[in-house]
């Protein structure tokens, strides 16, 4: 059956898609990179956007960089091209074109600034809220899902083949991005980019198998940790849990691994507002911060100096869990002004250890 869909945009992102595209057009070497810690999504776009490239200029030189020295996470090697990403820091090359996806800010490249840094011109095809994008072209759209549905839209508009390859890659950056088409991101458009990809060829279910099927054991042994320390305050509102490196030491699962488990928090019921933090090297926590309903959580994000959507964003900073929370989980309360003050609510912030 066809899919009576289809995808369209107006004029202003057809002219940025275009500026874009001119851009490609006068550049030899291009490089695409995406965030540090790559996800479905940066990984799904630059991997798509890199095939679809090479398929419509073969003569052009185009290297998918990832912004750490670390390999692809392990759920997301089932890719096509997964295997071919180059760590920033091995990149030696002075591209024409720095193409950031998934990103706009050039400290989240990681290894990958420098490499920007050297690049002729940049630009940028993204969907997380930045008020001052590098390079000289850009389109960005904070509504949009996923930036896979940007880059499909990119695709199509420039009449680029939407190969199976292609369409899986893109497909993944979508499934990831919206949980599933759980969040409240998965709107109309993105099922619409979705039902096209599926449709090229893209199969979900090996999306779901690789991503969502495939865990080792030393994983679950470590969710079920951080599954039984959940600890919720201000009347149910808040929940939060969290994975210290005794925690990944013990049970043998590695820091990519644990990426996805402020998923565990979110799925309290009665919860409005989820914090997972994982220590990781350097004497650090990293910070996942996820909203259920229309309270925005990327201000906490910001002021401790990250970011990202009002309903899912992150940080990382200095110390360890105990240090981390005390610091995040008085802000997140702050959220809640008039129910915490007319209820009362807990004033310790526990943290509950049973390893
Ligand atoms: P996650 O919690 O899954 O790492 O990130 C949630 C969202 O916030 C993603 O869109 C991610 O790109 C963004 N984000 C996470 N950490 C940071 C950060 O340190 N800085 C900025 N600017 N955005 C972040
Ligand atoms: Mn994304």
């Amino acid at each position: 059956m066809e899919a009576s869909c289809s995808l369209s945009f107006d004029a202003e992102q057809a002219a940025a898609f275009d500026r874009i595209a001119h851009l490609i057009e006068g550049a030899q070497e291009i490089v695409i990179c995406a965030h540090t810690n790559p996800d479905g999504d940066a990984l799904g776009t630059q991997l798509a956007l890199e095939r679809a490239i090479r398929a419509r200029w073969p003569y052009k030189q185009v290297t998918g960089l990832l912004a750490d020295d670390q390999p692809v996470p392990r759920i997301y090697r089932f890719l096509p091209g997964a295997e071919g990403l180059v760590p920033a820091v091995d990149y030696a090359g002075t591209p024409d074109l720095f193409i950031s996806v998934d990103l706009s800010v050039a400290h989240r490249l990681e290894d990958g600034e420098a490499v920007l840094e050297r690049s002729r011109h940049a630009c940028i095809i993204d969907h997380h809220p930045c008020d001052d994008p590098f390079g000289e072209a850009w389109y960005i759209r904070p509504s949009a899902a996923a930036a896979s549905v940007l880059v499909e839209e990119f695709i199509q508009h420039l009449g680029l083949p939407l190969t199976r390859d292609i369409a899986l890659c893109l497909l993944c950056g979508i499934i990831t991005d919206t949980g599933r088409f759980q969040y409240q991101n998965a709107d109309a458009e993105a099922l619409v980019a979705a039902s096209l990809l599926v449709q090229a060829g893209a199969d979900p279910s090996v999306v779901s198998l690789n991503v969502y099927q495939s865990f080792r054991l030393e994983f679950l042994h470590l969710k079920a940790a951080v599954m039984a320390r959940v600890v919720t305050f201000a009347h149910g509102r808040i929940a939060y849990s969290y994975a210290t490196a005794a925690d990944l030491e013990r049970t043998g699962a590695s820091l990519d691994e644990a990426d996805g488990l402020v998923d565990v928090v979110r799925s309290v019921a009665g919860s409005e507002v989820a914090l997972f933090l994982k220590e990781i090297p350097g004497g650090k926590v990293r910070g996942n911060l996820r909203s259920k309903t229309g309270i925005d959580i990327s201000g906490v994000a910001r002021e401790l100096g990250g970011g990202g959507h009002k309903a899912a964003a992150g940080f990382t900073v200095e110390g360890d869990v105990d240090e981390v929370l005390s610091i995040t989980l008085p802000k997140l309360r702050a959220l809640f002004p008039e129910g915490v003050a007319q209820q009362g609510g807990t004033t310790s912030f526990p943290r509950i250890d049973l390893s």
